[in-house]
């Protein structure tokens, strides 16, 4: 057995480079609730039952217990958390997590239900930048000009300076929609898929899930990121039961990948991509603009199964290649509970790679600090001080 001590990372500060907002003034008002905030799915019977029983929350709540010091037990832990001021509470639980950039995805919840951008570098005390949903511009623009030829055009025009239009990133939740296999389109089946999306828009509001109009459009604005150079982040794997996993699959990205003109593209895939991990790590090792997140709040695990996921990532993928997320959404304490966990995870996992001989210890460090952080403010252009 090889010696494989823990690379110790707790003094890094982490970028935290796919998270969503935090609502304002959240409280919960019985364990329900707030066990709701702690799963993907949408059953009912899943908070009142089982949501207390996985590995993720036992461990968020003797961690809360500690930051509390209270017993270590929801009770106890829910009623210390109603105790606090919930904006408060933000502020400390993000102050504790040492976060130097929070990277948020804008397109959900909606901006108006969460903390203003600005608010939240304030009360975390770090720097806060937004990102672009892709779904919901094309949505907007759907409703607002009439045929296929003015929307690309709309399109084309909005995201023709990303950055100067202060985003650092672009967001697909095609996955979520009609999966990861962006195909071309004749112009006949996207005016086709227009006119269904059309009939659809009845209900509102307008979802766009019409596969041949959404693969046309994201061809626009891939070109856009591409000529740019601006990352454009793609949901991957684990997600609330609206995501059809199957088509989830990042190998499905594999025609747009081998496109040559989309090359300066650099292309962000979410969450590990889990449980398409091994995929995910294999892609950002064959495409040169191919990252991997590796998000340690969302999906919820256990300690072992994010130790795995660290270890495939890191034993497969360059180290320059992985970067840190929390995706946290909605309560701060996914912001803040990932951020001590992936420290440890990484550090451990770095640890194995010392203890195999593959790393020395002060590579090692180096490479945690790259994945907590420097990987993603070379990606993401966040050295210079474009914003507060
Ligand atoms: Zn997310």
């Amino acid at each position: 057995m090889y010696r494989a001590e823990a690379v110790d990372l707790r003094d890094v500060p982490v970028v935290d480079n796919h998270c969503h907002g935090i609502f304002p003034d959240r409280t919960f008002g019985n364990l329900a609730v707030w066990r709701r905030a702690f799963t993907e799915s949408a059953d009912a019977g899943m908070a009142w039952d089982h949501v207390s029983t996985t590995a993720f929350y036992r461990r968020l709540i003797r961690t809360l217990a500690d930051f509390f010091g209270c017993d270590p037990d929801e009770e106890a832990v829910l009623a210390a958390r109603n105790e606090r001021d919930p904006k408060k509470l933000t502020g400390e639980l993000l102050r504790a997590a040492n976060i130097e950039t929070l990277l948020l995805d804008t397109g959900y919840p909606p901006q108006e239900d969460v903390l203003p951008i600005e608010e939240l570098a304030e009360l975390g005390d770090c720097r806060t930048e937004p990102m672009l949903r892709l779904e919901i511009l094309m949505e907007r623009l759907l409703a607002g000009h009439d045929s296929l030829r003015e929307v690309k055009a709309a399109l084309s025009a909005e995201l023709d300076d990303v950055r100067g239009q202060g985003y650092v990133a672009l967001k697909s939740i095609a996955a979520y929609r009609t999966g990861l296999d962006v195909r071309e389109w004749t112009e006949e089946d996207a005016e086709a898929s227009l006119h269904e999306f059309r009939r659809d828009a009845g209900e509102v509001p307008a979802r766009l899930a019409h596969k041949p109009l959404l693969d046309t459009l994201l061809h626009v604005a891939f070109a856009k990121a591409a000529r740019q150079e601006v990352p454009v982040q793609f949901h991957v794997g684990y997600g609330d039961a609206d995501t059809d996993l199957l088509l989830g699959n990042p190998l499905r990205l594999r025609p747009v990948l081998q496109r040559p003109e989309y090359r300066g593209m650099p292309v962000v895939l979410l969450h590990e991509c889990y449980p398409y991990t091994r995929e995910g790590g294999y892609l950002a090792a064959v495409y040169e603009n191919v990252y991997l997140d590796l998000s340690y709040g969302i999906p919820l695990l256990g300690f072992g199964e994010m130790l795995s996921f660290t270890r495939a990532t890191l034993g497969v993928a360059p180290l320059s290649k992985l970067m840190y997320s929390s995706d946290g959404i909605g309560v701060p304490e996914i912001h803040w509970m990932s951020a001590l966990d992936g420290r440890r995870v990484i550090g451990r996992s770095l640890g194995e790679l010392v203890g195999t001989g593959e790393l020395g210890l002060s590579e090692a460090r180096a490479a945690g600090e790259d994945v907590l952080r420097g990987n993603a403010v070379r990606l993401y252009g966040l050295s210079s001080n474009l914003a507060g």
